[in-house]
């Protein structure tokens, strides 16, 4: 029978590599929590129309990205391939906007059926935040400072700021107009997606990833040039907030995103680091998008951080080891099972942080020895009869030359508060 295999770009995360998931994810959260930001869960899966009315018909993500399919009663449904819609509509549902401001962020999966490649999955992970009722720039430099601060948590350096205002819906309309007459004026340099786009959603032309657009881009006029007094001292207000904090930033008068919903200020965090898959980072402001569902005008700013391109950058190297074993617990007779595996349960109730794994399965002390150390474990107790008479464990360390030892029961926490200082 053909073995079934996990379905193409969407990968298992084995054992070996969740520690540092696990230690990305704290660091993340708990600077987010330093900003008194609050965890939302949402559902893995919504209504198709949702996301069509979110990021857009004609982006990539719904003219080619989704994984839809309609379930048992017909009705079409998508697994989210980002989280702000999801987000926006549980807001709106929950009152969460009325009256009130809202900081939150989430985590989990997203999916899209892109090409997989380095750094790009079908199923990948997000740490997506929002925060809903604030209009002034102010908030989006919290959001800023906010990455800034993760960067330096983590130690990365290579890591730059690229920023751009979209103006308001009015100034991108008339913008769209300007850049529909460039494009159309040089039809022929435009390759078959930026044709469509030019049809559909002009804009999204000055995105495209295909390097030979990249002059004619290079040379189109810009939104800059054209953006209302409004939008323009928002921006404003943002690189002022930035200047005087000493964060760095590219303006980048062509950074657009690849969803509908922004409008004002749109960033990316980008590094050479990861080739092709260069942004960690990106977000901007969607002031129209709450009322495009049909709630009330509720100004919008948030981000999403790709962390399999996150852990990519990260350095481990300091990471604490907080998962291999401190004792491996050898145990050899059936009587010294029966007792080992409750000596065990009494370590872990008296000292709650220690790690002790009780040998399973039986077999020589010499095969539970080469278990004990590839476990990682720092020390080995063993417990046979011999030492069941006695009330007490043989100490061995496994990774220091110190000599074996044996102490009592009643002991053995102390011991390992100071041996282990936990
Ligand atoms: P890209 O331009 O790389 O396709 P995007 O503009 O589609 O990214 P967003 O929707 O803004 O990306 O998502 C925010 C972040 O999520 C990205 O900056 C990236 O780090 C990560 N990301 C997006 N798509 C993928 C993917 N298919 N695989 C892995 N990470 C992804
Ligand atoms: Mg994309």
């Amino acid at each position: 029978m053909a073995k079934i295999q996990a379905i193409r770009g969407m990968h298992d995360i084995l054992m070996h590599d969740t520690p540092r998931w696990q230690f990305l994810e704290e660091s993340i959260k708990a600077i987010l929590h330093q900003y008194a930001y609050q965890e939302i869960r949402l559902p893995v899966v919504e209504k198709t129309e949702l996301f069509k009315r979110s990021i857009g018909d004609n982006t990539d993500i719904v003219s080619k990205e989704m994984y839809s399919f309609n379930d048992r009663n017909e009705t079409s449904l998508t697994l989210r391939p980002e989280g702000t819609a999801g987000c926006v509509r549980a807001g709106i549902e929950h009152g969460l906007f009325h009256n009130q401001t809202q900081r939150l962020w989430y985590i989990g999966p997203m999916f899209r059926h892109e090409r997989p490649q380095k750094g790009r999955q079908r199923q990948f992970h997000q740490i997506g935040v929002e925060a809903f009722g604030f209009a002034g720039p102010d908030i989006d430099a919290e959001q800023i400072l906010m990455c800034a601060r993760l960067w330096r948590a983590l130690n990365l350096s290579d890591i730059n700021l690229e920023l751009n205002s979209l103006g308001t819906s009015e100034s991108r309309a008339n913008y769209r107009k300007i850049l529909v007459d460039y494009f159309s004026a040089h039809k022929d340099q435009l390759d078959d997606d930026s044709l469509v786009r030019l049809e559909q959603n002009p804009l999204r032309i000055l995105d495209s990833k295909n390097p030979d657009m990249k002059t004619l881009i290079g040379q189109s006029p810009t939104l800059a040039e054209h953006l209302d007094t409004e939008s323009a001292d928002h921006f404003a207000g943002l690189k002022a907030i930035l200047d005087s904090a000493g964060i760095e930033y590219q303006v980048n008068p062509r950074l657009v995103r690849g969803l509908d919903y922004y409008g004002k200020t749109v960033f990316e965090w980008t590094t050479q680091q990861l080739g092709a898959q260069g942004t960690v980072c990106a977000g901007g402001r969607y002031d129209g998008l709450v009322e495009q569902h049909g709630a009330s005008p509720t100004a919008a700013v948030g981000f999403a951080m790709g962390l399999e391109r996150l852990l990519e950058l990260t350095d481990f190297s300091a990471m604490p080891d907080k998962h291999s074993p401190h004792v491996y617990l050898l145990l050899s007779g059936d009587r010294a099972v029966e007792r080992g595996l409750l000596l065990a349960e009494e370590l872990r109730s008296q000292s709650p942080r220690l790690r002790i794994l009780s040998h399973c399965g039986g077999g020589s002390l010499k095969s539970q020895f080469k278990k004990a150390d590839k476990s990682g474990a720092q020390l080995a107790f063993v417990l046979g009869e011999d030492e069941l008479a006695q009330n007490q464990v043989t100490i061995k360390f496994l990774r220091s030359d110190e000599p074996q030892t044996a102490i009592k029961w009643s002991e053995i926490v102390h011991f390992l508060t100071t041996k282990l200082s936990i």
